[in-house]
């Protein structure tokens, strides 16, 4: 079945069809600030560095992960970097998605509702199929929280999605959100 998402065997390889190698486009969305590029920026780079935007246009960050099984999995990491403001460019942007992460900041409460926005947006425009994370970011400043652990949890277990707390700045469960993504991809798609 060809859905036109970007799971499959990785043909950098020579083309030998390999599923134990897949290579998933991986969007991220939510509000301006909330940290996406410095999520990106620890995980691929392993630094935290607030000045260093995450370049957008064609262009995009990946990273290969191993996993336990011995699979590797390459995720090329879209940015929007603000570029979801302009709804006509959304369906280009999801398409092909194999994952999103929606990113909130644990000390906003508006951006806790704008991450709801922005699943109700991939529920209708993503591939029925996409993994779906639920980030809630900053968990380093706890003194300043305003959302919830529970909120995070509830709202995703409602809309099937995979919840986590990171702290780009801390690195904290940075590996691990994309370590339990990689986990959740479904294989049996790869061709
Ligand atoms: P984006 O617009 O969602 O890409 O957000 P950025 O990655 O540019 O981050 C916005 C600001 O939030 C930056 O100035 C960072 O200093 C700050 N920031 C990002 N992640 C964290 C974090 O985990 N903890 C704290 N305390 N600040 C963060």
């Amino acid at each position: 079945r060809s859905s036109g998402r970007l799971v499959g065997p990785n043909l950098e390889n020579g083309g030998a069809p390999d599923s134990k190698n897949l290579r998933v486009k991986l969007v991220l969305l939510g509000d301006s600030g909330v940290g996406k590029s410095c999520i990106v920026l620890r995980f691929v780079r392993g630094q935290f560095d607030p000045t260093s935007k995450v370049t957008v246009g064609a262009s995009f960050l990946s990273q290969t992960i191993a996993l336990q099984d011995s699979t590797t999995v390459k995720f090329e990491i879209w940015d929007t970097a603000g570029q979801e403001r302009y709804a006509a460019l959304a369906p280009l942007y999801y398409r092909g998605a194999a994952v999103a992460v929606v990113v909130y900041d644990i000390t906003s409460p508006e951006s806790f509702s704008k991450a709801q926005y922005w699943v109700k947006e991939l529920q209708k425009h993503g591939s029925p199929d996409i993994v779906m994370a639920l980030v809630g970011n900053k968990a380093d400043l706890h003194e300043k929280r305003e959302v919830s652990v529970q909120e995070g949890i509830d709202y995703a277990e409602k809309n099937g999605m995979f919840f986590i707390e990171t702290s780009a700045k801390t690195a904290d469960n940075i590996n691990q959100l994309f370590e339990e993504i990689a986990k959740r991809l479904p294989r049996s798609t790869a061709q």
